[in-house]
């Protein structure tokens, strides 16, 4: 899409905001689908640290695959299970041209965004860093879905911490802590999301508003991890996969990605985040290249995860 039709495109949405990000029925101005659409959004609870797919309850933290066969990032968490409306949004802001839907749904990312970077003890000497689309998909598609949900899920934290003394105290007064188990026992629910945070459009919303989407656990305090859109490369275009295989997309996106400035990476904790994880390929290879050039871990992050 051309910037020109990128820019119109976003002036219409201003002028028209409040359509379901999945089917664009009517709905009001701070929710993010309709009624029946957020019925089919399942937020991801109880999941395995290592590869963010849901345990099936036991105390483990990391499942029997991943204990045998661990990926080469550290830990993984993903908000929702990719299906139903959530997967028609992502579809939509991906191949609709939907600039507008990734600032929108980005909103969701920021609850597992605080819960990654508290888990993962990043601090604001670390880095964000989306996956790279390459140079000729980007030029398609006008813009990066992944930066543009790290851009505004990290925003969207940014502006709940700003006005957080309120939050901050609901939300040790829910949890009993604002540490990385807050969303296993504050879990959002699919309510939670038509009255969830506005924060990446500007400041949060009355606490009273967000109440059903426990507010972000992190550190009071600890500084927030910056974005880097250009350590990570794509450099090679690789195969749109669809419903390909682990082995077929493993060996797909083998060696895609570099590292442009290994100086930016060297000793710095990585949080690479993505729309939706499917088999960890893209994420493994990104995890490789950022290890190769001296990150001293990898966490991965996406909007949904393909169960
Ligand atoms: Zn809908
Ligand atoms: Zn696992």
């Amino acid at each position: 899409m051309s910037l020109w039709a990128t820019l119109v495109s976003e002036a219409l949405q201003t002028v028209w905001p409040a359509g379901c990000a999945a089917c664009d029925r009517t709905i009001p101005e701070q929710a993010l689908f309709c009624g029946a659409c957020n019925l089919s959004i399942n937020p991801m609870v109880g999941a395995c640290a290592g590869c963010a797919l849901p345990l099936g309850g036991g105390a483990a933290e990391r499942c029997p695959t991943c204990r045998r066969v661990p990926f080469p990032f550290a830990g993984a968490t993903s908000g929702f299970e990719y299906g139903e409306a959530l997967a028609e949004a992502v579809v939509r802001m991906k191949h609709g041209g939907r600039r507008d839907l990734a600032r929108r749904l980005a909103r969701l990312l920021v609850h597992p965004l605080a819960e990654t970077l508290s888990r993962g003890e990043f601090d604001g000497g670390d880095l964000v860093v989306p996956v790279p689309l390459h140079p000729a998909r980007l030029r398609a598609r006008g813009f990066n879905q992944a930066h543009e949900l790290a851009r505004w899920a990290l925003a969207g934290l940014s502006a709940a911490r700003a006005v957080s003394s309120p939050w901050r105290k609901s939300d040790r007064a829910e949890t009993g802590a604002a540490g990385p188990d807050a969303r296993s026992s504050g879990a959002p629910n699919t309510g939670g999301i038509q009255a969830s945070s506005d924060a990446a459009d500007g400041p949060a919303p009355p606490v009273s508003a967000t109440r059903r989407l426990s507010p972000p656990a992190v550190r009071p305090g600890a500084p927030l991890p910056r974005l880097d859109g250009a350590l990570l490369r794509r450099i090679r275009l690789t195969r749109e996969l669809g419903h390909a295989g682990p082995a077929a997309r493993l060996a797909e996106v083998a060696g895609a990605f570099g590292v442009g400035d290994a100086d930016r990476a060297r000793g710095r904790r990585v949080l690479v985040i993505d729309d939706v994880f499917t088999t960890g390929a893209t994420f493994s290879a990104c995890a490789d290249a950022l290890l190769a050039a001296g990150a001293r871990a990898v966490h991965v992050l996406a909007l949904a995860r393909a169960v």
